[in-house]
């Protein structure tokens, strides 16, 4: 019976052509024309970028998927960002290895664990239970031991763990979360979307400096919303 059941998987992925994906050589070519044809140039990014098995953050029948030039389902009617655009968020953190950042919407953990490949401590606050402990797990499989992930309302930021160089915030909000501002660091930099429910908004880098936030508006950007927990 056993063997009847490993005859049919190996058959299946067969089928599925799984077996014969070389993910190294898709992921080299998806850093080569998505990223550094664009405007990537910044090298940690590039290296992480090249790090990092993304197919192993999307489910099984989208493998096939994984590398190429557009945002994914993950479940939950949430989604993986563009590899251009999470390559994009992470070069304009400036990070260096040192920094300590927080990200909000760990959703599949895909950004968290870019976002590990360079810096030494992450810490990244997902409001779906489900996501945020699949998330987890997957990260643990795949030995991101410096990565931290909090199940809760991203709204109020991780207060205990503040402040942070950097912070990402990788769902669509319509203002900046107060309490994300007053997390960063002097001298720190945010990356976050912005603008009204359901529109098409303005991914936005905030920088603090001698207590004073400076706006400069990137680009025109679609991202999943961010929500806030009912009883709040
Ligand atoms: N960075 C993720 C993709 C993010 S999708 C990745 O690499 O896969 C946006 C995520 O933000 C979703 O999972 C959504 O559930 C989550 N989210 C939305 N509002 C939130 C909030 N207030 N706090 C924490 N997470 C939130």
């Amino acid at each position: 019976m056993y063997r009847v059941i490993f005859v049919y998987a190996f058959l299946f992925s067969m089928g599925t052509g799984m077996g014969q994906i070389d993910f190294e050589a898709r992921r080299e070519n998806m850093v080569n024309t998505q990223l550094r044809n664009r405007d990537i140039s910044d090298a940690a990014t590039l290296e992480a970028m090249l790090s990092v098995p993304r197919h192993q953050f999307v489910p099984k029948n989208l493998w096939e998927l994984a590398y190429t030039d557009g945002p994914l389902p993950i479940g939950e009617g949430q989604t993986i960002s563009q590899p251009y655009i999470v390559a994009y968020m992470t070069q304009i953190l400036q990070l260096q290895p040192y920094h300590k950042v927080l990200e909000i919407g760990t959703g599949s953990g895909y950004q968290a664990a870019v976002l590990a490949e360079i810096v030494d401590s992450v810490y990244t606050i997902e409001i779906v239970q489900k996501l945020g402990r699949l998330a987890e797990e997957r990260l643990k499989n795949l030995h991101y031991t410096t990565i931290r992930v909090k199940i809760g309302d991203g709204y109020h930021g991780w207060p205990k763990e503040a402040p942070f160089d950097a912070i990402m915030v990788t769902a669509g909000a319509e203002q900046v979360p107060p309490k994300l501002i007053e997390q960063l660091k002097e001298g720190g930099r945010m990356v976050i979307p912005l603008g009204p429910h359901r529109g098409i908004r303005q991914l936005v880098l905030l920088t603090k400096k001698k207590g004073k936030i400076k706006r400069k508006d990137l680009m025109a950007v679609r991202f999943v919303p961010f929500t806030r927990k009912k009883e709040e």
